[in-house]
């Protein structure tokens, strides 16, 4: 199936220059969605990932979906604010400033094989931050798997030494 030919392509979106991947006309058809998540979990089956991490907030749709397909729990990463109970922040740097991401701290048992998943990986800020949060934790990152990988913004530049996955690259 051509997942590329539906997605839809948004320009100057959210501001002025960047070329947005818009992933639910992808995932509003259902043979899309389905295929979707075969592409992403199809490297995972048997690896015994114990927990899928999903980053706020198309990695909630795409990683819970992996999750349920592997057999594996779910926890979110979220954005401050956000998730009720004690967590662990990780600050990292965007182009202007800075943002923020969280973990619940008990979400991942010391040792744990955990899978992270988002939908785009441009610069690596937000999964090099998702990566220090796994591994504050204790995490055992088997690697980070993405729908679309922005090949030109060298995002793996930040996460080494991860095993780093894409279905569609650009
Ligand atoms: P980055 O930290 O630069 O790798 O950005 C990754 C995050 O920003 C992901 O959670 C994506 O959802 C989002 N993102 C970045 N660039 C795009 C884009 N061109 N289209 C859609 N989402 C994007």
């Amino acid at each position: 199936m051509d997942l590329k030919s539906l997605i839809r392509h948004v320009p100057d979106f959210p501001k002025p220059g960047i070329l947005f991947y818009d992933i639910t006309t992808l995932l509003g058809r259902a043979d899309g969605y389905r295929s979707t998540i075969d592409c992403l979990a199809e490297p995972y089956v048997g690896k015994g990932i114990e927990l899928v991490v999903g980053i706020e907030s198309r990695g909630f749709i795409l990683g819970a979906a992996v999750a349920e397909r592997l057999g594996a729990g779910f926890t979110p990463i979220r954005k401050p604010g956000k998730l009720p109970s004690r967590t662990l922040k990780q600050t990292y740097a965007l182009e202007y400033g800075t943002d923020t991401l969280e973990i619940h701290a008990d979400a991942v048992r010391p040792g744990q094989r955990v899978l992270i998943v988002d939908d785009v990986l441009a610069t690596g800020g937000t999964a090099a931050a998702g990566t220090q949060l796994v591994s504050a934790l204790g995490g055992q990152l088997h690697g980070l798997a993405f729908l679309i990988e922005l090949e030109f913004l060298n995002g793996r530049a930040k996460l080494p030494g991860q095993e780093v996955f894409s279905v569609l690259k650009y």
